[in-house]
């Protein structure tokens, strides 16, 4: 029997009505990625590269990140593999890099705000993200993105980056494709403008969530608030999924809500044809999609965006899934 659920892990996920949908996993070094691809993930949707930064006492260098890098390439053997630039700062420190006080560090410089202040260092990171792309398929996304000029800030430097390994003879990825999270509320109102800048979007309904409802992840007494299944986050979702169909883009969600049984429904009702969620959830969310069928999802869904609150929105799935 464990036999049997294995196989039908590693099989693709494809609704009653026959519309299929891919299931990524969520990575953060090589363990995840080998679990991630044991449990049955098509390929990668995020890899986190805090681990390249985190837990060391200086930054690494091109060579150490193009070799952790590689290997994770490798282990993927030929999925398609989304490296996230460094998303640092906020809740997520680096011993050896002085961010200075902030009141607010999740309002702060995290992420893509943090990089282009340090153009060296982020020059570097997207060298040895170009080389590992030599191993295997590979596209680089860029996290907490609130306005196109970032977008051109990053390119300038992606740009640069890719010159020097032509000019160096280094093996790279000449044609890596770009992309961005869509994870700060402003980039929702944009995001037509973003879809004219990059080959991709991935929606990060954790910081979303976070953001639109302005309550803190991670401080418990208003992290309830922070849930993506709120009617607000929703609309979000369909805005996107609607815009990027527009303009021929992928959109993804990577958020953790993608893992979540009573949101499977919702996504899938919104439009959303690309999950990536964590490794141990692979199984489960490739079970909840099997018993979908798109029609029924999409009047959900619809039904979901005129609640006024996520627990509503919670009852009325439930009440449907038990149908
Ligand atoms: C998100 O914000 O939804 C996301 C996937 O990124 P992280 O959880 O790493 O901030
Ligand atoms: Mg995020």
């Amino acid at each position: 029997q464990l036999a049997e659920a294995r196989a039908k892990s590693l099989e693709p996920a494809v609704t009653r009505d026959g519309v299929a949908m891919r299931v990524l996993a969520n990575v953060a070094d090589l363990a995840t990625t080998c679990a991630a691809i044991e449990s049955g993930a098509e390929g990668i949707g995020l890899l986190r590269t805090e681990f390249l930064f985190r837990t060391r006492r200086d930054a690494p260098t091109e060579e150490e990140q193009y070799a952790s890098l590689k290997e994770i390439v490798e282990a993927a053997a030929g999925r398609h593999l989304v490296v996230r630039t460094l998303d640092i700062g906020g809740d997520k420190p680096v011993p050896y890099w002085k961010f200075g006080r902030e009141a607010n560090p999740l309002l702060g410089q995290r992420g893509i705000r943090w990089c282009l202040e340090q153009q060296a260092m982020f020059k570097t990171h997207f060298r040895a993200i170009f080389r590992a792309a030599s191993h295997g398929p590979l596209s680089v996304m860029l996290p907490m993105i609130a306005s196109s000029h970032e977008v051109h800030l990053a390119k300038q430097v992606f740009v640069e980056a890719l010159s020097e390994l032509e000019k160096e003879g280094l093996a790279h990825d000449a044609k890596i494709k770009l992309g961005i999270m869509v994870e700060v509320p402003s980039a929702v109102e944009l995001i037509e403008h973003l879809l004219e800048e990059v080959s991709f979007v991935s929606i990060g309904t954790n910081d979303l969530s976070q953001y639109a409802m302005a309550a803190d992840r991670t401080n418990a007494h208003v992290a309830s608030l922070v849930d993506a299944l709120h009617p607000a986050v929703l609309s979000m979702v369909r805005r996107v999924v609607i815009a990027g169909k527009a303009a021929g883009r992928p959109v993804c969600v990577c958020g953790e809500v993608a893992a979540d049984p009573l949101a499977v429904p919702l996504l899938v009702g919104l439009g959303v044809r690309e999950v990536s969620v964590s490794p141990p959830a692979v199984p489960r969310v490739k079970e909840a999609i099997r018993a979908l069928d798109v029609k029924r999802a999409e009047t959900w869904a619809k039904e979901a965006c005129r609640f006024d609150s996520a627990d509503e929105v919670r009852h009325y799935v439930e009440g449907r899934l038990e149908r």
